[in-house]
């Protein structure tokens, strides 16, 4: 037998061989994620796939969202079969970041797989905004994400396996997302999210020799929830006039593009950027 090459690493046609299956790659059967957020539009439906896909997951947020973690954990658990589990941080607290470390560890033994996606748009985030709107809106958004990618990535290291790294960027990470004549109130919003992409970026070419990935997705409008009873048919439409597609995205549609950046579907993807806004970033 011919001795092994470098090449050996590209086979040619693995569906060839019996026990293949394309859709397996979506799978996180036996891996271990946390999603902060978790109580959020987005948070919990990415948790949900993930449970499905079969990781087990720790759902984070803040403590006052604990009557909407609980029974959202125990109802997951029960429809499909995983562990998943509320943990309460506050992700721009470095002390409570540190602790959640060591609760993940100890509730799921490791981390493969993250959702770093909680995150703030606080009113009055205009050219005149105070500082406070700017400071807390970085605190939470940015700091927030630099801290919880942090803990992941060094359970990932020191437990000696790679990992996916996903964070939620936005579409006013690349515009100033233009409503009804003239800029949407998202500076330092949008100021925070730039960061978190260019630093999801950084950490992929710092990673990678890890094994370790590290992804963005920039959601347009998305129908998450926080939308619900604030704006009337009016307001929708003409917040989805310079949307191709004529209407917001769904939390699934995100749930979708987190779970394939989560598992080995994606496994050559690293340091992107997915944009999942029904083509608004196309202007
Ligand atoms: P959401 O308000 O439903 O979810 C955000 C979650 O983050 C909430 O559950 C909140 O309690 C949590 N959170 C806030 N501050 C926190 C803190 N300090 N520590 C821990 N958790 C904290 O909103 P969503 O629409 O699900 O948004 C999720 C993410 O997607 C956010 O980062 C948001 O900026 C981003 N995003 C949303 C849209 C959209 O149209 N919905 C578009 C682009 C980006």
């Amino acid at each position: 037998m011919a001795d092994a090459t470098i090449f050996d690493q590209y086979p040619l046609d693995q569906w060839k061989e019996p026990s293949h299956r394309i859709m397996d790659r979506f799978s996180l059967q036996g891996k271990k994620g946390f999603v902060t957020g978790g109580a959020g539009g987005l948070g919990r439906n990415v948790a949900a796939a993930w449970a499905e896909a079969g990781a087990d997951v720790a759902i984070v947020d803040l403590p006052r969202t604990k009557e909407t973690l609980e029974p959202l954990a125990a109802e997951l658990s029960a429809r499909y079969g995983v562990t998943v589990v509320p943990l309460y941080c506050d992700v721009s607290d470095r002390e409570q970041v540190d602790a959640l470390k060591t609760s993940l560890v100890d509730t799921l033994g490791t981390v493969d797989v993250a959702f770093i996606n909680a995150g703030v748009n606080v009113p009055g985030d205009d050219a005149d905004e105070p500082y406070e709107v700017w400071r807390k809106t970085i605190d939470i958004n940015l700091t927030g994400a630099y801290l919880t990618a942090q803990i992941a990535q060094h359970i990932m290291r020191e437990h000696g396996h790679g990992g996916s790294l996903v964070f939620t960027s936005s579409l006013s990470a690349h515009n100033a997302n233009f409503i009804a004549g003239g800029p949407s109130p998202v500076a330092a919003y949008g100021a925070s999210k730039a960061g978190i992409y260019e630093y999801a970026r950084y950490l992929a070419a710092a990673l990678a020799p890890y094994g370790i990935r590290s992804n963005a997705i920039s959601p347009g409008y998305v129908w998450s929830g926080i939308f619900e009873g604030r704006i009337v048919p009016e307001a929708h439409d003409m917040m989805t006039a310079p949307v191709p597609m004529r209407r917001f995205g769904t939390n699934e549609e995100i749930a979708t593009a987190v779970l394939f950046l989560a598992s080995d579907a994606s496994s050559y993807v690293t340091g992107t950027n997915l944009q999942v806004d029904g083509g608004y970033s196309v202007y």
